[in-house]
């Protein structure tokens, strides 16, 4: 009885109170929709006990001087947007989207420059965020190629976009170093580590500015990112050149990575795709290994590196577990044609192609096509992806 006599004080006080606000204070105009409360969706009541978080990651942009000039406008700005436009809806329609920026945004007043000390305008750093990217590494061996300004300059371009998309692998001062990224999408969050092998000889001013690979840092680094967050990716810039298969440091960092408990190891650097697999470390827990997704755009004049990936996978979280699913490795073309036909000197129209899009009629336009013995074909490319990338991942 008692309990019965408080509801329906509570119901009158209740209905009270609303009657009171929602009293129409005139009577409404005939044209005016009157809204009328909607039933609660039987749904709404269920809680969802997973979620999934999309991921989509390419590798290295890497951008020579015929790249920007492609880009470039006449009234004076740089718009590579159009590049990427096959793969934009991919991007785009992730949740989360990760570029490795291989070319350091030096500074537009110091003059463009392609290999081998990298200057690229910065207006790719809006290009990037207009495309959907939310995640770019900047710890590569051309971070330092306009020295400690051109690296100050970097952060100061991707500031500008900092509520859009999370920069990181060169810092300011050794408290911005030691903190660790996190990101936070529908309720889960993500670690971002970043190491490189090198950066080209060129000595750092300061031994924050980069992360290179270092057992003891990365340990202390992992086990607080673990702390701060539910999942840990690191970005890894190591390999040989134009190498298909991952060197001993690889393997050894990536067994580190694991015993640490990393998630995702996303590589680059060699400019060609090597394997993806999974690795166990000591104490049983699963690292996703993609070892290099190769170029996602270039102007090298070798097939071999105008071949490059895309990664796509679910983060998965349930109350009792994390996990990652439904990876998949999309194969990309780097396409570029010549102005000059037959003149290697006059490369433009540079596009990133998916390999099933890929066509005769492409293979014979591209520039490099019979170029000093390069050859340009999607059986070839395709016969390579199936050779590195394990059938499970395509
Ligand atoms: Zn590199």
């Amino acid at each position: 009885m008692k309990i019965t006599f408080l509801t329906v004080i509570f119901m009158f006080f209740l209905s009270g109170c609303s009657s009171v606000v929602e009293a129409p204070t005139e009577t409404p105009d005939k044209d005016e929709v009157v809204e009328m409360p909607e039933e609660p969706e039987e749904s709404a009541e269920i809680i969802n006990p997973e979620t999934r978080v999309s991921f989509y990651g390419v590798g290295d942009n890497l951008i020579h001087s015929y790249v920007y000039q492609y880009a470039h406008h006449e009234e004076g700005y740089y718009d590579f947007k159009p590049i990427y436009k096959n793969i934009a809806a991919d991007v785009e329609s992730a949740d989360l989207a990760y570029i490795n920026q291989e070319t350091v945004l030096g500074g537009d007043d110091r003059g463009f420059s392609g290999y081998p000390a990298f200057n690229t305008p910065s207006d790719m750093a809006g290009n990037l965020v207009e495309l959907g990217f939310d995640i770019v590494n900047g710890s590569n061996n051309h971070t330092l190629d306009m020295g400690t300004t051109g690296l100050l300059n970097s952060l100061a371009y991707w500031s500008e976009y900092e509520e859009d998309v999370m920069f990181t692998g060169a810092f300011e001062s050794q408290e911005h170093r030691d903190t660790i990224p996190v990101l936070e999408k529908d309720g889960v969050t993500f670690s971002v580590l970043t190491y490189t092998y090198g950066t080209n000889g060129i000595q750092p001013d300061a031994p924050y500015r980069v992360n290179y690979f270092n057992s003891d840092l990365i340990k202390n680094d992992v086990a607080r990112a673990k702390e701060l967050s539910d999942f840990v990716m690191v970005a890894a810039h190591w390999g040989d050149e134009h190498a298909h298969y991952p060197n001993q440091m690889q393997l050894d960092y990536a067994q580190l990575f694991a015993d640490l408990e990393v998630d995702v190891i996303l590589g680059s650097h060699s400019h060609t795709i090597q394997p993806i697999e999974w690795i166990t470390g000591d104490s049983g827990h699963e690292t996703l290994v993609i070892y290099s997704l190769g170029n996602l755009i270039a102007a090298t004049i070798s097939d071999v590196n105008l071949l490059g990936g895309a990664v796509s996978f679910d983060f998965v979280k349930t109350e009792e577990e994390k996990a990652i699913e439904n990876i998949t490795f999309e194969p990309i073309v780097i396409h570029y044609e010549a102005s000059t036909p037959g003149n290697i000197n006059t490369r433009t129209n540079f596009e990133v192609i998916k390999l099933k899009d890929y066509t005769p009629e492409l293979e014979q336009r591209h520039a490099l096509n019979g170029h000093e013995g390069n050859v340009i074909s999607t059986e070839k490319y395709q016969e390579t992806v199936d050779e590195i990338i394990a059938e499970e991942f395509r």
